[in-house]
C-alpha cells in the first residue's frame, strides 16, 4: 500500500507531466526550449524569453484557432478508439482465424441434427429470414439453406435460437454479432 505521500507525489508528478504536454503544443514554447537545449549562447535572453512567454500565457487566453487544433486532436483520438473498437468487433467476425478454427473446434450439439434443421427451414418457409431470397444459389448449383444459431452458441439448439439465411447472409451474420444477435431476436419475436 503506497503512504499518502507516494500518492500525492505521483499525482503531483502527473499533473507536471500534464502541464508541460499542453505548454509543448505552443510552437513558440517548444523553440525556445529546443533552443535552450542546444545550449545557445544566448542562454540568458533565451530563460528572459521564456519567463516572458509564461507571463504571457496566464493572461493570454487560447486563440479560436489554437483550441479548433486541440478540439481536432482530441477528435482524432476519440476516432481512433472507436476505429480500433470497430476493427476489433470486426475480427472476432467472419474473417478471423478464431471464427475459422471455432468450426472444427466447437462441434455442434447433437440435437443440432437433419431433422431440426429442417423443421427450421419449413418454419420459415424455405426463405432466408434476412434478405428473403428462396433460392440458395452457390456458385450455380442450388444448396440448402443455413440454419443460424441467433446466440452463436452452437449448443443452444432451442427453436427460437435458430433461423433460416441464406449462405451469403449467413457469413454476414457472423460479424458484427451484437447488432445481428439483437436484430433475429427482434425478428423472431415479431414473427
Ligand atoms: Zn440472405
Amino acid at each position: 500500500m503506497p503512504n499518502k505521500g507516494f500518492k500525492h507525489s505521483a499525482e503531483t508528478r502527473a499533473k507536471m507531466s500534464k502541464a508541460s504536454k499542453l505548454m509543448w503544443q505552443d510552437l513558440d514554447y517548444r523553440e525556445i526550449v529546443i533552443k535552450t537545449r542546444v545550449g545557445s549562447k544566448r542562454s540568458n535572453e533565451t530563460k528572459a524569453k521564456m519567463s516572458a512567454w509564461q507571463k504571457g500565457k496566464k493572461k493570454k487566453p487560447l486563440t479560436e484557432e489554437h483550441k479548433k487544433n486541440i478540439g481536432k486532436a482530441l477528435e482524432g483520438r476519440v476516432m481512433y478508439e472507436e476505429h480500433k473498437a470497430k476493427m476489433s468487433a470486426a475480427s472476432n467476425g467472419s474473417n478471423s482465424s478464431q471464427w475459422l478454427s471455432g468450426i472444427s473446434h466447437s462441434p455442434y450439439s447433437p440435437k443440432f441434427n437433419k431433422q431440426l434443421r429442417v423443421k427450421i427451414r419449413e418454419r420459415d418457409n424455405h426463405t432466408c429470414q434476412l434478405c428473403g431470397v428462396e433460392k440458395n444459389v452457390i456458385s450455380k448449383g442450388e444448396i440448402l439453406m443455413a440454419v443460424h444459431h441467433i446466440d452463436y452458441d452452437k449448443t443452444n439448439c432451442s427453436e427460437d435460437n435458430l433461423i433460416t439465411l441464406c449462405t451469403s447472409c449467413n457469413f454476414k451474420a457472423n460479424g458484427n454479432r451484437e447488432m445481428w444477435q439483437q436484430y433475429f431476436e427482434c425478428k423472431l419475436l415479431v414473427a
